[in-house]
């Protein structure tokens, strides 16, 4: 039996790849807005390119690319029978690539993927019961096609990561249960997230922690408080890029005047947020600062580019297949110390 989730982070960190949404968008075969995960029908040699990159880079973990693709959000696009074939092939899809050789890798572990439902009212108990049945029926199609795990993420209202994580436990698979706080820095019924995830451990989380909406800057004083609460491994993924104290979240993040061309929407997310992006060094110094605290669930959500997952898993003291193309500046024509540069070019540097 290979080894599973709780297993490997035994042993130390495992690190996760997330943000398929941005990067399949940001490649040209998904809407953003809109964010349904139809590239897992439409472009699967795509998708499975993307998850192939992640793992190249460090990725110990695929995870099957249904975010979003659940019954409501089927609906919203009015093709909800597209539903069951679209998170089936997802999760085939994350498989083949967790399982295919590369450069003497263990197999990657494989994870489902489960989210929030944006129906869940707490004063609704029709549509909070819609939500359960969504949650259910995608943790059986991910048990079903051989998943290791289930990721369930981006939870803002403490009660609907409660029901997913039931769903969840109800297949029989561990689960990794990750919270995202608007601007208000707690849960919308206004528990706060540390005792959110405590609550999650104590029904049976396997790891609880953060992931997606805000930068490394604002999630780090929540998530030391979640690793404050609670025993078992803590996760952490944060969006790459500079949210501040005023602007915690990246959907309310401002470009500060120096943009000259707005989005017509009116908005830096999703689409004109490139220039608040956090470097692959401030990215590499949060998961230094998180294995420190011992969170050991690292990756990178909405924004994540291969290079982020590279910097984790050198920062994990890893040497993933990417590393052999870390950056080399010594070759440079410029910068570069090597001893064919001639001087005259090195002197261009500073004037270049
Ligand atoms: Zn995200």
């Amino acid at each position: 039996m290979p080894e599973g989730l709780l297993e490997r982070l035994d042993k130390g960190p495992l690190i996760c790849a997330e943000g398929y949404l941005f990067e399949a968008e940001r490649r040209g075969y998904l809407s953003a807005g809109e964010f349904v995960p139809q590239i897992a029908l439409e472009h699967p040699e795509v998708l499975a390119q993307i998850h192939r990159d992640f793992r190249h880079a460090g990725s110990d973990v695929i995870q099957a690319f249904t975010y979003n693709g659940h019954r409501e959000k089927m609906r919203v696009i009015g093709k909800e029978d597209l539903l069951e074939p679209l998170n089936r092939n997802a999760l085939k899809i994350a498989k083949s690539v967790a399982t295919e050789p590369m450069d003497g890798l263990p197999d990657a572990l494989i994870a489902g993927n489960i989210s929030n439902t944006n129906i869940w009212d707490p004063d609704d108990p029709e549509a909070c019961a819609e939500a359960r049945r969504m949650f259910e029926e995608m943790a059986g199609w991910a048990a079903d096609e051989g998943a290791d795990f289930i990721i369930g993420e981006t939870f803002y209202w403490a009660a609907e990561a409660e029901a997913a994580l039931a769903a969840i436990r109800s297949v029989g698979l561990p689960a990794v249960m990750m919270l995202a706080p608007m601007a208000n820095d707690a849960m919308q019924e206004g528990t706060s997230v540390a005792e959110c995830s405590r609550r999650l451990e104590a029904q049976g989380a396997a790891v609880v922690g953060m992931n997606c909406f805000r930068g490394p800057q604002t999630m780090w004083p929540l998530l030391s408080e979640v690793r404050a609460a609670v025993s078992c491994p803590v996760a952490a993924l944060p969006v790459p890029y500079r949210t501040t104290a005023e602007q915690p979240t990246f959907f309310n993040l401002n470009d500060h005047g120096n943009c000259q061309c707005p989005a017509p929407h009116g908005r830096t997310f999703p689409t004109a947020l490139d220039p608040l992006y956090c470097n692959r060094y401030e990215i590499r110094a949060f998961a230094e600062r998180c294995l420190a605290a011992e969170i050991n669930f690292l990756g990178v959500c909405c924004g994540a580019s291969p290079v982020h997952i590279r910097e984790i898993a050198e920062a994990c003291g890893r040497i993933p297949p990417a590393a052999r193309y870390r950056e080399r500046m010594e070759n440079h024509f410029m910068y570069g110390s090597n001893e064919r540069i001639p001087e005259a070019y090195k002197a261009l540097g500073d004037r270049a």
